[in-house]
C-alpha cells in the first residue's frame, strides 16, 4: 500500500510539528502552526497544488479544473469543490485529529495526478487555522475567516496573555489585516467534504473502518447553579435539610433516565462545584454544566422542557432555588443529501457496506455549512478515543478512506462532466 504509506508518513511526520516538546500541542497562529503550513504547502505542490496563506493564517492549495476540451461548448465556469479540516489541535493531542482531513486529499490528488486524472472542476483543500477553540476557547477562527463570518467580537477576544485576536491577526499579516470576505459565493461550489476521524464508538462497533455523517448534532450548553441551605453536617436532621447536592444528584439521574429514553439524544453533566465543599458541612450550593445533543431540534428542545420540568419539580420538593443560563446553542446541521448520497456510493463501492452516522462533536464543516452544501467521512478510532496522544486510526481504515476519497472525486468528476 504505497499510497497509504505516503499518508501515513505524512502524518507521523506532522505530528512531530509542535509547541511543546514531547508532546503535539499546535494553537492558533502559533510557530508551530506556521511550520506545519509550511510542511503540509510543500506537500500540496507535490501534488500540483497552488498554494497561499489567508489572513487569518489558513492554508489553501488550489488545483484548477482541466481546460475546457474544443468540443466542449459550454461557457459556465467550472465549480470549485472544498475539501480539507483544521490543522490547529488541543493540548497533548494525537496526530489525526484535524490532519487526516487536509492529507487524505492531499494524497488523493498526488495519486490522480500520477494517474494523469484532471478533474472537471476546481479544487480547493484548505488546512483550517483554529478550530480547537484553545488559544481564545472559542472555535472555528480559521472557518469563520474562510466563509466571512468573522465578528468584531471574535476580533475582541483575548488569549491567557491578553492578546486579542485582532491584535494576533495584525501582528500575521504586518498590520495589513481586515475581516475578510467570503472567499467564495455559494453558487460558485460544488460543495465542502471533510473527512475526520469519528471519536466515538460506532465504526469499531460495528467493525467498518468508515461510515457517512448524515447530521451534525445540535448542542445545548447551560451552567445550573442550585442553592439550598449549608448546615452542620451532624447538628442538622434530615428532615430539615436542604442539601443542594442531593437535588443535583436526583437531578443527574433523571436527565440520565430522559437521555436513555429519546433515541439519539446525549446528555451530560460533566462539571460539579459543590460549596462550601467541607466533609462536615451540608453542601449550601451546586454549580454544575449541562451538554445536550441531538442531531434534529425538535428532539433537543422537546427533551430539554421535559429537563426543566424535572428541574422544577426537584427544586419545589426539597425547597431549592435554581438559576439555568445557557452558555452555546448551536443548531444541528444536516449534511447535503446529495453530496452525501455520492459519498455513501463510494464507501459502498470500496468497503461494501456503508453505514450512516450522526456526528456528536461540531466540525469545520458545521461553520462551511453557512457557505456550501456539506458531507462529512468518518473514519474509525481506536476505541474512540481522540483529544490524547493514544489516538489511533490503523493503516488499513486509512487505506480505505484514501480509496473512498479517490473513488469520490472520480464519482463526481462524472457527475459533473456535462454540467460545468
Ligand atoms: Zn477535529
Amino acid at each position: 500500500m504505497p499510497l497509504t504509506d505516503s499518508l501515513v508518513q505524512k502524518l507521523v511526520v506532522l505530528g512531530r510539528v509542535t509547541d511543546e516538546p514531547g508532546k503535539l500541542t499546535r494553537t492558533f497562529l502559533s510557530p508551530a502552526m506556521k511550520r506545519a503550513n509550511a510542511l503540509v504547502a510543500a506537500w500540496m505542490k507535490d501534488a500540483g497544488l497552488k498554494v497561499r496563506v489567508d489572513s487569518v493564517g489558513n492554508l489553501i492549495g488550489r488545483l484548477e479544473a482541466r481546460q475546457r476540451s474544443s468540443l466542449n461548448t459550454s461557457h459556465l465556469e467550472p465549480k470549485t469543490l472544498i475539501l480539507g479540516s483544521h490543522l490547529d489541535t488541543v493540548r497533548d493531542a494525537g496526530k489525526f485529529d484535524g490532519p487526516l482531513g487536509v492529507l487524505l486529499p492531499v494524497v488523493a490528488l498526488a495519486e490522480l495526478k500520477r494517474r494523469g486524472i484532471a478533474l472537471p472542476f476546481h479544487v480547493e483543500v484548505i488546512g483550517f487555522s483554529e478550530e480547537e477553540g484553545v488559544r481564545f476557547a472559542s472555535a472555528y477562527l480559521g472557518s469563520k475567516g474562510y466563509c466571512g463570518k468573522l465578528t468584531a467580537a471574535d476580533l475582541a477576544m483575548r488569549d491567557a496573555e491578553g492578546i486579542s485576536v485582532g491584535d494576533a491577526l495584525r501582528k500575521f499579516t504586518n498590520g495589513k489585516f481586515s475581516l475578510p470576505e467570503p472567499a467564495h459565493k455559494r453558487s460558485d461550489l460544488l460543495g465542502y467534504v471533510e473527512a475526520h476521524i469519528e471519536q466515538g464508538p460506532v465504526l469499531e462497533a460495528e467493525k467498518l473502518s468508515v461510515g457517512v455523517v448524515s447530521a451534525i448534532a445540535g448542542q445545548s450548553r447551560f451552567k445550573l447553579t442550585w442553592t439550598g441551605q449549608a448546615g452542620h453536617a451532624g447538628t442538622t436532621p434530615m428532615n430539615l435539610r436542604r442539601d443542594a447536592l442531593a437535588g443535583v444528584a436526583e437531578f443527574a439521574v433523571g436527565v440520565e433516565a430522559i437521555a436513555r429514553r429519546t433515541p439519539g439524544l446525549v446528555a451530560t453533566i460533566g462539571s460539579v462545584i459543590v460549596s462550601p465543599g467541607a466533609a462536615n458541612v451540608i453542601p449550601g450550593q451546586v454549580v454544575h454544566t449541562l451538554d445536550v445533543r441531538h442531531a434534529r431540534d425538535s428532539v433537543r428542545r422537546a427533551a430539554l422542557m421535559q429537563i426543566g420540568r424535572l428541574a422544577t419539580r426537584i427544586a419545589d420538593e426539597r425547597r431549592l432555588t435554581r438559576r439555568w443560563q445557557r452558555t452555546q446553542e448551536n443548531g444541528a446541521v444536516g449534511c447535503a443529501p446529495k453530496l452525501t448520497a455520492t459519498l455513501a456510493r463510494s464507501v459502498q463501492a470500496v468497503q461494501g457496506k456503508s453505514i450512516s452516522l450522526v456526528s456528536g462533536a461540531g466540525h469545520d464543516a458545521v461553520v462551511l455549512s453557512s457557505l456550501a452544501p456539506v458531507a462529512l467521512l468518518f473514519v474509525r478510532t481506536r476505541d474512540g478515543l481522540s483529544h490524547h496522544p493514544d489516538e489511533f486510526t490503523s493503516a488499513r481504515d486509512l487505506d480505505v478512506a484514501l480509496r473512498v476519497m479517490i473513488d469520490f472525486l472520480e464519482r463526481l468528476a462524472a457527475e459533473n462532466l456535462d454540467n460545468r
